[in-house]
C-alpha cells in the first residue's frame, strides 16, 4: 500500500504545528491548575476535570488546537484504547505524538491531551463513539479510523444500527481527510460509505480484520434484509447486494497482507486476534501519515501494556495476567484469548455508570467456554456472574476481591508457580485490581 497522506515522505520532518493562541493558552493554564487542585485533594487524576472546565469556557478549543497539526480519530466500540497507542508508536517514528492515551476519549480529554503536546504536528486522538460526529465537526479534516460496532453499555450507548447512522451522516457532511474502515463489520462498512458522499468525495482504505463477532450486524443496514456471512471470510445481503468491499490491507493468520503484494509478519507483544486486527487497522491508518507498512509494524509491534491492561503482576505469590473485556464481543475476543490454558481463571465485573448499569448482556457471552477450569467470580456483581458461570456448567466460587479470589484458586487447586492466572474484568472492575495491585 503507497502512503498518501498529510506526511508525504519518512525522511522528510513535519513542519511544526502552529503555536498555541494566547486566550487558548491562558484556559489550558488554569485548566492546569484545576487538575492539580484536583489531584493534591485526592479526586484522582483530575485530568478531565481540568478539560471539562477548558472545553466549557472556549468552545473552540478543540477546534483550535487541532488547526494546522495531522489528526487522526479512532473510534469504535471495542478496541479504541490499543489501536491508539499503537497508532501513537506508529507516529513516533515521525516525532512528537499528541494523544489520549489514558483513554479520556471525549472533548475534555481530548483538550487536555493536545494541550500537553504542543510541539506535536501530529496526533491521534481516541473518541468515544456517540462523540465522534461533534468531534469531527470540530477537528475538519482527520483520518478517520473505524474499529468496529457492537452493543455495549445497554443503559447509555444507542441502538447500533442509530450510531453507524450518526456515523454516516457525520461523515457524508464532514469534510474529513481520509478514512479507515474495518471491512468485516457491515455496519462499519455502511457507516464509512458516507464519506463517498461528503465533500471532496474521500477515499476508504478498507482493512480485512478477520472480526467474527456477527450478532450485532445480522440486519442489512442498507435494506433491512438478512446478512449472509462467511465461509470463511466475506458477507453480503442477498436482498439488495451490499457486499464486502474488496480490501486494501488485510489479515492472514499472523501475517498482514497488502493489495500491492506486500506480506509481512506480525509478531505483536499483546496478545489475541483482536491484537492483531487493532494492529492492522493501526497500520493502515499510519499509511495515510506516510508511514510505510513495515516501519509502522515494528514500531507498535512491542506495545505491551495499555493503561495497565495486560499486564503480568504478582498477587500474593502469584503471578496474574488483567485483561479487559467490556461487552459480549469484547468478552468473547477475552475468552479466545485464555482459550489455550486449563488453569484456573478470575472473572469480574461491576455495574457501575462508566460500566453500563445494566448488567443482563451477560447472558450473551459464551462463558461456556470455560467449561472444565476452576473459575473464581470476583466483582460487585459477581453474584450475577455465579449464577450465569452456573447455567454455562463452569465449577467456580465466589471472592470479593482480587487477592481473596487469589486465595480462592490457592485454596482450591494448589499455589500456581508456573502459571500465570487470566483475570478477566469489565472496566472498572478492571481499574478496581490494577489499584488493588498497585497498593
Ligand atoms: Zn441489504
Amino acid at each position: 500500500m503507497s502512503p498518501d497522506g498529510p506526511g508525504a515522505s519518512p525522511d522528510r520532518a513535519d513542519p511544526p504545528p502552529p503555536p498555541i493562541r494566547p486566550v487558548a493558552r491562558a484556559v489550558l493554564g488554569m485548566a492546569s491548575a484545576i487538575s492539580r487542585l484536583s489531584r493534591r485533594t485526592g479526586f484522582g487524576s483530575g485530568s478531565v476535570i481540568g478539560g471539562q472546565f477548558a472545553v466549557l469556557v472556549h468552545r473552540r478549543l478543540l477546534s483550535q488546537l487541532t488547526a494546522g497539526r495531522n489528526v487522526a480519530l479512532v473510534s469504535g466500540t471495542n478496541g479504541k484504547t490499543t489501536t491508539n497507542h499503537y497508532l501513537a508508536r506508529a507516529l513516533g517514528t515521525r516525532g512528537p505524538v499528541a494523544t489520549n492515551a489514558d483513554g479520556a476519549n471525549m472533548d475534555a480529554g481530548m483538550v487536555v491531551a493536545l494541550g500537553a503536546a504542543p510541539d506535536a504536528t501530529n496526533a491521534t486522538l481516541e473518541c468515544d463513539e456517540l462523540w465522534l460526529p461533534e468531534v469531527l465537526r470540530q477537528v475538519g479534516e482527520a483520518v478517520v479510523v473505524l474499529l468496529n460496532l457492537s452493543r455495549d453499555q445497554l443503559d447509555r450507548t444507542q441502538e447500533v444500527r442509530a450510531i453507524a447512522s450518526l456515523w454516516r451522516d457525520a461523515l457524508a457532511t464532514c469534510p474529513t481527510r481520509a478514512v479507515v474502515a474495518n471491512a468485516d463489520d457491515p455496519l462499519v462498512v455502511w457507516a464509512a460509505g458516507g464519506a463517498l458522499e461528503g465533500p471532496g468525495a474521500r477515499s476508504i482504505t478498507w482493512v480485512g480484520t478477520g472480526s467474527w463477532w456477527t450478532l450485532d450486524a445480522t440486519g442489512c443496514p442498507a435494506c433491512g434484509g438478512r446478512i449472509r456471512f462467511g465461509p470463511p471470510q466475506g458477507w453480503s445481503c442477498p436482498s439488495c447486494g451490499f457486499a464486502r468491499p474488496s480490501c486494501d490491507l488485510w489479515l492472514d493468520g499472523d501475517t498482514l497482507c497488502t493489495a500491492s503484494d506486500e506480506t509481512i509478519a506480525l509478531p505483536l507483544a499483546l496478545p489475541g486476534r483482536a491484537n492483531q486486527a487493532n494492529a492492522a487497522m493501526a497500520t493502515a491508518a499510519a499509511a495515510r501519515f506516510g508511514i510505510g507498512t513495515q516501519s509502522a509494524v515494528t514500531a507498535l509491534a512491542g506495545v505491551d501494556d495499555i493503561a495497565g491492561r495486560y499486564r503480568t503482576e504478582t498477587v500474593d505469590g502469584q503471578q496474574v495476567r488483567l485483561l479487559l473485556a467490556k461487552n459480549p464481543a469484547g468478552w468473547q475476543e477475552a475468552l479466545e484469548m485464555v482459550d489455550s490454558s486449563d488453569a484456573p481463571a478470575v472473572v469480574s465485573i461491576n455495574a457501575r455508570i462508566a460500566d453500563g448499569r445494566d448488567p443482563s448482556w451477560l447472558w450473551d457471552v459464551p462463558f461456556e467456554r470455560l467449561a472444565g477450569r476452576f473459575v473464581v467470580a470476583s466483582g460487585e456483581r459477581r453474584h450475577d456472574l455465579a449464577v450465569r458461570l452456573g447455567y454455562a456448567g463452569v465449577d467456580h466460587a465466589c471472592a470479593s476481591s482480587l487477592s481473596e479470589a487469589v486465595a480462592v484458586v490457592q485454596r482450591h487447586s494448589g499455589r500456581h508457580r508456573d502459571t500465570v492466572i487470566d483475570v478477566i474484568g469489565n472496566y472498572t472492575a478492571v481499574q478496581d485490581h490494577i489499584g488493588e495491585v498497585d497498593r
